[in-house]
């Protein structure tokens, strides 16, 4: 019989699902806490607004997403530096889904590298060529 295989099936799918979501959970509030200093960290409503939604998104997608994310949010020692706030910025052009819920990351994420030292890991602050995110799609012809 197909029906009672196919329950299994799908069981596992949604525990692999519940487990990817939590590792993903556990790796964004980590990273964002080590790159952030604690006033910024707590200030930061829109992070803690749009992650389950972010977590659920990513852990319903193909596994190479993960694995994108894991390059932008990386692992202890590692902060989000300015150079990988570009590259999460440029990830976004092709990640429709999270692309709202993210663009207000990287806009708060910005400000605190510009006005913060300690955001920014005592860094210079470097100018981005590019434009900033706009609204709906109007960036298409950036590059
Ligand atoms: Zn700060």
């Amino acid at each position: 019989m197909a029906r009672p295989r196919r329950q299994v099936r799908s069981a596992r799918e949604r525990w692999e699902r519940e487990r990817r979501y939590t590792r993903v959970k556990n790796r964004l509030v980590a990273c964002m806490e080590r790159s952030l200093c604690e006033t910024h960290f707590a200030r930061f409503r829109s992070f803690g607004e749009g992650l389950e939604e972010f977590c659920a998104l990513v852990s319903e997608a193909a596994p190479i997403v993960e694995d994108e994310v894991n390059v932008l949010f990386p692992e202890s020692p590692n902060r989000i530096t300015q150079v990988i706030l570009q590259n999460f910025k440029e990830w976004l052009k092709s990640a429709e889904p999270v692309r709202s819920v993210c663009k207000l990351w990287y806009q708060f994420i910005r400000k605190a590298h510009l006005e913060c030292d300690q955001c920014r890991g005592e860094a210079a602050y470097l100018i981005d060529s590019g434009s900033e995110i706009e609204d709906e799609d109007a960036d298409v012809d950036e590059d």
